[in-house]
């Protein structure tokens, strides 16, 4: 493999503290060199990048992500799935254990590995489920899930539901030193929730889920991690209550942490009653994005249903507020392929989730960093090095030495989400059509370019 040198660009390693215009000199797979001292150490045959006026920065880790093997491989598969997050400048993806079978067993975590050697294009690494089929109702094999490589555990789609059960999942997680991470829904709740309960659900006349079917669960994650000293991690905060009761967790020193997806972010419940209400209310600070021409779609469209739902608008403020002042220090997709088929049908009936891979970064940048709510290199570390932590993963800095897992991308640069373009076996997003603003320009994993902007696409 030979070396590459990036030459001028803004390096941002967060780990480092490192934030300056400096080259990158990548050799055998590894960070060879950064600074005035990579040109001079480059070989002779090194390919040189000019990436002058781009943002070259650790490879971004995406910690939430179906990307359906086994068994639901007409929605998304190991190849197409680390094609699109290497489309969105991720260079390793956690993906979910809610497959068909479940991720419950060593065999399951020894065949995603095995797979994703020979198919996938970026690092992917296994998150184990925490009850046996994802059931709720008797562990899986913790330590044996630990010992085949899961990075950590999680029934996500699902919630363990049995407190006592809970907690012993977390004794045994603390006793393998794994994470749990969980998906925090109280069924009982929620029922068949559809979407968020407050205004837009009873408009629309669709069955409410309310945020405290959620707050209710990080309450009882927070309680039993104080119980038991384990790492919890709560997945997507959706409502506002979440986010305080992690806020007031920490102050006290209990180890919890939480993550939350763009989608939660930029969108609110009004976009589920159309374009025409949500651009009139809560969408107007993001218009300023789409020179002048609103992109459309009508109420109960199934491609803005997930799971947690949309929330209020105060929902989304206290969600970027968390992120601002590091109460979440994580950023993730929640990538969740559907068919067409499966979406093509009324609200009540479709399946939760949409695809999120290749649209994270770009709306990372447009709420956090554009809206100047928190710097680059504050958005950047939660993309890299907070989940290389809380995974323990040998990821998400630029150390020399390190694995050559860089993403370069433009922070500035305009461009259109289309559909045509997916990398993704499934189009279910929410964004098509919407003008984003900051994009991947080249992912490099392990020394080697797994995506590389296409010339006819630096027009846009
Ligand atoms: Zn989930």
């Amino acid at each position: 493999m030979a070396a590459l040198l990036l030459t001028g660009g803004r390096v941002v390693d967060p780990a480092n503290r490192l934030d300056a215009k400096n080259d990158v000199l990548i050799s055998n797979g590894k960070i060879a060199a950064i600074g005035p001292e990579a040109a001079k150490q480059a070989p002779r045959d090194t390919e040189r990048i000019d990436v002058s006026g781009r943002v070259v920065c650790p490879g971004l880790i995406d910690l939430h992500v179906h990307l359906r093997e086994p068994g639901q491989t007409t929605k998304e598969n190991i190849a197409t799935g680390t094609a699109a997050a290497a489309r969105g400048g991720f260079t390793s993806v956690v993906c979910m254990p809610n497959t068909s079978p479940a991720i419950d067993n060593a065999g399951t975590v020894a065949l995603i590995h095995e797979r994703a050697i020979r198919q996938g294009v970026v690092n992917v690494f296994v998150a184990g489920a925490i009850t046996k089929n994802i059931a709720g109702e008797e562990l899986a094999p913790i330590g044996g899930l630990k010992r085949a490589g899961v990075v950590a555990i999680t029934d996500d789609g699902h919630c363990v539901q049995n407190n006592e059960l809970m907690r012993r999942a977390l004794e045994y997680a603390k006793m393998f030193d794994l994470p749990v991470m969980d998906h925090c829904q109280d069924y009982s709740l929620v029922t068949d929730g559809v979407m968020h309960e407050g205004r837009w659900n009873i408009v629309l006349g669709l069955r409410g889920w309310p945020a405290a079917g959620e707050e209710m669960i990080v309450a009882r994650d927070i309680l039993l991690a104080e119980l038991t000293g384990a790492r919890v991690h709560c997945q997507h905060l959706s409502a506002a209550g979440s986010v305080q009761l992690v806020r007031d967790a920490k102050r006290r020193g209990v180890p919890v942490s939480a993550e939350a997806c763009p989608h939660h972010f930029t969108l609110t419940d009004a976009a589920v009653a159309g374009s025409t209400r949500f651009w009139a209310n809560d969408g107007k600070e993001l218009a300023g994005f789409q020179n002048g021409e609103l992109p459309e779609w009508p109420a109960y469209d199934t491609n803005f249903k997930m799971n947690p739902p949309l929330r209020s608008a105060a929902d989304r403020e206290a969600i970027l507020a968390g992120l601002a002042d590091g109460t979440i220090e994580i950023l993730c997709s929640d990538h969740a392929p559907h068919c067409d088929y499966e979406k093509e049908v009324e609200f009540d009936y479709a399946p939760f989730g949409i695809t999120g891979l290749e649209t994270g970064l770009a709306l990372s940048l447009m709420q956090l960093y554009h809206s100047k709510r928190l710097g680059l290199s504050d958005l950047i570390a939660k993309y890299t090095i907070n989940p290389a932590r809380l995974l323990k993963l040998n990821k998400g800095t630029l150390s020399v030495g390190a694995d050559a897992d860089v993403t370069v991308f433009d922070p500035d640069r305009e461009w259109d989400f289309k559909c045509a373009e997916t990398a993704s076996k499934s189009s279910n997003s929410p964004f098509f059509g919407w003008k984003l603003k900051g994009r991947a320009v080249t992912t490099i994993v392990g020394g080697k370019k797994v995506f590389a902007e296409q010339p006819e696409l630096a027009a846009v």
